[in-house]
This record gives C-alpha cells, sequence and structure tokens, in this order.
C-alpha cells in the first residue's frame, strides 16, 4: 500500500496540519513542527498536543505515515563549535516536539561544512551530533534527507548517507529520505525505468532499502548532475513522470509516506490523485 501526501501547512497550529492534508486526499504529510526560519520556540501547549493528536486519528493517518522536517537554519556538521552547539539544541528540541505529538520521525538535511573543513569531518560531525541527540531523547528516529548538493552542502551521494550511518550507534533509530529532485541534481540519473532501477540497485548496495523511511517527490527544474535544489511540479521538469510510475509500482516504496513538496501547493489534490492513478491495475 502507497501512502502519499505533501509538505503540508501547520499555519495556526500543528493542529491543523492533518486537516490541511485530508482537504487534498492526502493519506500521509509532512509539517514543520514549529516556524523553521526561527531558532526557538514556545514550547507546544498540552492543548495544541491534544488536538493534534485528535485530529490525527479522526483523519485516520498513522504516525508512521508522518514525516515532520526540521528547521532549515539546523546544520549538525557545523564546523564551528558555537554554531554546532546551537544546532544540536535545536534539533533536539524538534525531536521532542515529535514525540510529544507522538510522531516517530525526524526528516533534516545532514549539513554543510560551509568550506572550513572537509567533507570526511562534517560527515563525521552529523554523525556524533545525531548520536548525541539520540542519546538524550526517546521513540524518534532520525531520518537523514540525500540533498541535491548545492553550496556546501554533505549527504548527496550515498556514501556520504552510508558514513553518517556507520557511524551511528544506535542504527534502529537511523534512517533516510531520498527526494527524487535532489538525487537528480546530485547525478543520480532517475529519468528513465532502466535509470530508476539501477539508481535503486546502487542505493541498496550502498545504503540499504531496510533504512529508507520516506521519499520526497518532486520533479525538478534543475538539470542531472546540476548541484541545484529548484522543486518543479510532477511533469514540469527534468524528470518526467516515469520515476513516479516506478515508485509506485515497486513494494520497496510501500508503507513509508510518500510526500510531495512541489511548489504550487494548488496542484497537490490533483498530483496525489495522478500518483494513485499510476499504480498499474488500478
Ligand atoms: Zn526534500
Ligand atoms: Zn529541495
Amino acid at each position: 500500500m502507497k501512502y502519499v501526501g505533501a509538505h503540508v501547512s501547520a499555519a495556526g497550529g500543528v493542529q491543523n496540519a492533518p486537516l490541511n492534508a485530508k482537504a487534498i486526499g492526502a493519506t500521509a504529510f509532512a509539517l514543520f513542527t514549529k516556524n523553521q526560519r526561527r531558532w526557538v520556540a514556545k514550547p507546544l501547549e498540552a492543548a495544541t498536543i491534544a488536538a493534534f493528536r485528535e485530529n490525527l486519528a479522526a483523519v485516520g493517518i498513522a504516525p508512521e505515515h508522518v514525516l515532520p522536517h526540521d528547521s532549515y537554519l539546523i546544520n549538525l556538521g557545523h564546523p564551528e563549535a558555537e554554531g554546532l552547539a546551537k544546532s544540536r539544541t535545536a534539533f533536539l528540541d524538534e525531536m521532542r516536539r515529535c514525540a510529544e505529538l507522538g510522531l516517530v520521525t525526524l526528516n533534516f538535511h545532514p549539513g554543510s561544512h560551509l568550506r572550513q573543513i572537509s567533507e570526511e569531518e562534517c560527515l563525521r560531525r552529523v554523525a556524533d551530533s545525531i548520536n548525541w541527540a539520540l542519546e538524550r531523547s526517546r521513540g524518534v528516529t532520525a531520518v537523514i534527507e540525500n540533498t541535491a548538493g548545492q553550496g556546501s552542502n554533505v549527504g548527496h551521494r550515498f556514501e556520504h548517507l552510508a558514513a553518517i550511518i556507520a557511524r551511528v550507534d544506535d542504527k534502529s533509530r537511523v534512517g533516510v529520505c531520498l527526494d527524487t529532485c535532489h538525487s537528480l541534481a546530485a547525478g543520480y540519473d532517475l529519468r528513465t525505468r532502466s535509470g530508476c532501477q539501477a539508481v535503486f540497485a546502487e542505493f541498496d548496495r550502498v545504503v540499504g532499502f531496510n533504512y529508507l523511511r520516506g521519499m520526497h517527490l518532486n520533479d525538478a527544474k534543475s538539470e542531472l548532475g546540476s548541484r541545484v535544489d529548484r522543486h518543479a511540479n510532477l511533469g514540469q521538469g527534468r524528470l518526467g513522470l516515469e520515476v513516479f510510475r516506478y515508485l509506485m509500482n515497486d513494494p520497496r516504496f510501500d508503507d513509508i509516506p510518500l510526500i510531495l513538496e512541489t511548489i504550487d501547493e494548488t496542484r497537490w489534490a490533483e498530483e496525489i490523485s495522478m500518483l494513485y492513478g499510476l499504480v498499474e491495475g488500478s
């Protein structure tokens, strides 16, 4: 069974996100549990937590099919002590917010070396940050997203994801999320069925499907290997629809959240039903 949704708005409070997901026919969703452009947020109020849990149950979406995304400010591979400490504290706060909401994952971009440390050192810091946060929290899995490799971002090679996981002590609480746009921009050619077969075989060999906890479904304005992160609506970018047909018919993508982050949100309902329409025999 496939669970498809989008990164929906939590404006007015996180309790609105499940309702926004339901309104577009989603069976999964992503959200920010706080303002993603600020370092600190007020703790979640008991009434907000209760309303979120109630609305989630009411729309019939399982916590496993919600993939919260952390703040864009956080850099768990930060080269400087102060930036690293600030990022770790903010990340831990987000892990705890997810746990309070009854959620089981937190999706994040691994980090950036800012041209001050090597890629290897940055990846080590990311893994150490994950260990630091996992030791201080319970129940939430850290889900590393592959990146487009824009600027000094690490995480654009499957080997980067594998290197981070290798250094994480509790392997039961670390996972990955693959973004189709980021993959293309990073040089993984998902434009054809044979390309998908090769890329996902490589992913399985280097990282392993047992770590896959979610997918971001985005077409790409950016070119193959461009290392530029620009999402497009499905069928309107360089990827085309073949990759989405492939994902929707491969059981390795069953039972995980498949999340749209496409730019025109007025098309999400249509995109979700189009994706379900790609399922062969449906
Ligand atoms: Zn993404
Ligand atoms: Zn992106």
